[in-house]
């Protein structure tokens, strides 16, 4: 009997692409993965073409680990995609790191890398028959697929299997002499575009890979289409109309602060989330204190509005990684102790306004608690910048299991007797929506209201898509 695709190898994950003669393309690709290493931390890779060849090399551990200044230098070309990896379940191996390589029936090779998660990979899977049973991860389907049209142009593939994949999908794609970026009809996870001063284009996952590359933004990728770089320049093509669902949580969480939209930056909305927490949950105390660093800017908009000083009382060794991103649970129950550490005079005796961006399960902030405690706080007050999670994502965040999500079975007074502060409260989901400056139906806040933009088949909800996807924090 055949395998399906398993439903639990999802990324969440940080892409780049580039075109441009003339630069060392390796090394930049080398440098936009260091500003999106944030989004994966597990694998890196590149794959560069000369316009004869393409060579792919890609390793377990971080972009630093796994490239050398000797590792690059091999690798010539003046095009190239790029991808960091943080795998949710099961196929954290060589095997499934990115770019995925494929051969098409006339010779050409393709590599592909991908952010976001499939719901239709058990049919997609199907539909290939024996070539779809060897494919481990969404990336390696998407790239067989594409391979396997010896009547078409690249171009051509790419438009047709984006129309028939469901989910969320931000693609780069490189054959031989073309760099291409695609996107979901929704939108869900984000692309964008750039400009190189000296001629040629960026795609990337976050804007701060175009600023360290030097890289202008243009814009991002639209919803449904599907944009090509090549000797020509830059065209684009829509392969479905756009029905916009941009994740509400990289605003909250997953993007860097640094990351630009055509509406806000990522940081000024992160600190009208705090100002607005501010006018919805006022308390009376004595300082404002983030959880470094996603929580900072939400805290200083929640000090600023309320007249409340701000301190840093946290110090966070920032060489540790992100809990949400450590694959085995028992380095996630180690992960406050290595990543946060009190600052006893700041806090003693203070009554704390303790600012988050989110509660997921609930174990990491119990534990910031009792810390803040047992450096001498008087009071905390948690303040969280997202309304609580209540369901899974479907779409390539890994979050937890619907029964490991405390805002799924707790009331809000019962997560405060859990974590043990003195109050607690989350911002309302209109007032996060208003943060990012979009309209309410352009975005998908279905880890938050339970809408989900793109239906979820529901044999892979009971199949144990819940099951698989493991806890982040
Ligand atoms: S369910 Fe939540 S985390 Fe997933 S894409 Fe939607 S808003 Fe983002």
């Amino acid at each position: 009997m055949r395998e399906p695709v398993p439903t639990g190898a999802r990324d969440e994950c940080g892409v780049f692409g580039i075109y441009a003669r003339g630069e060392d393309v390796a090394k930049l690709c080398y440098y936009g993965l260091y500003a999106l290493q944030h989004r994966g931390q597990e694998s890196a890779g590149i794959a560069v073409s000369d316009g004869r060849s393409i060579l792919v090399s890609k390793e377990m551990g971080l972009v630093n680990q796994v490239f050398t200044e000797a590792r690059l230098a091999g690798m010539d070309g003046h095009l190239g995609i790029a991808h960091v990896r943080y795998s949710t379940t099961g196929a954290s191996t060589w095997d499934a790191a990115q770019p995925a390589f494929k051969v098409t029936p006339s010779g050409s090779g393709i590599a592909l890398a991908h952010n976001g998660n499939l719901v239709n990979t058990a049919d997609l899977a199907r539909e290939l028959g024996a070539a779809g049973d060897k494919c481990t991860t969404d990336s390696e389907l998407l790239a067989t697929l594409l391979a396997r049209d010896a009547d078409v142009s690249l171009e051509e593939s790419l438009a047709r299997t984006c129309a028939a994949v469901r989910g969320a999908f931000s693609l780069v794609v490189l054959d031989e002499t073309t760099v291409y970026g695609a996107r979901d009809p929704h939108g869900v996870r984000p692309l964008v575009i750039g400009r190189l001063p000296r001629g040629g284009y960026v795609l990337a996952s976050e804007t701060s890979a175009l600023d360290i590359v030097g890289a202008h933004l243009l814009r991002e990728v639209e919803p449904g289409e599907i944009v090509a770089v090549d000797e020509g320049g830059l065209r684009s093509r829509r392969y479905a109309a756009a029905t916009p669902h941009a994740c509400l949580f990289e605003y909250v969480y997953i993007a860097r602060p640094d990351h630009r939209l055509a509406e806000t930056t990522v940081y000024a909305a992160r600190r009208r989330m705090g100002a607005l927490l501010a006018a919805e949950a006022p308390v009376d105390a004595d300082l404002v204190i983030p959880v470094p660093d996603c929580g900072t800017a939400a805290a200083a908009g929640y000090a600023e509005a309320s007249g409340i000083p701000y301190a840093e009382g946290l110090v966070k060794n920032r060489y540790v990684g992100r809990t949400f991103i450590q694959p085995t649970h028992s380095l996630r129950e180690l992960g406050i102790r290595l990543k946060l550490n009190p600052l006893r005079d700041v806090i003693e005796g203070r009554r704390l306004v303790v600012v988050d961006d989110s509660i997921v399960r609930g174990n990491t902030c119990r534990q910031l608690v009792a810390m803040l405690r047992e450096a001498g706080a008087a009071a905390v007050h948690l303040r969280v910048a997202a309304p609580p999670i209540r369901n899974p994502c479907y779409y390539g965040i890994d979050m937890a299991t619907r029964a490991e999500l405390i805002g799924s079975g707790l009331t809000i007074d019962e997560i405060r007797d859990f974590v043990g502060a003195d109050s607690l409260a989350y911002l309302s989901l209109d007032a996060l929506v208003a943060t990012t400056r979009r309209p309410k139906s352009s975005l998908c806040r279905a880890c938050m209201d339970g809408e989900y933009p793109i239906p979820v088949p529901g044999e892979q909800v009971e199949a144990g898509k819940d099951v698989l996807v493991k806890l982040r924090r």
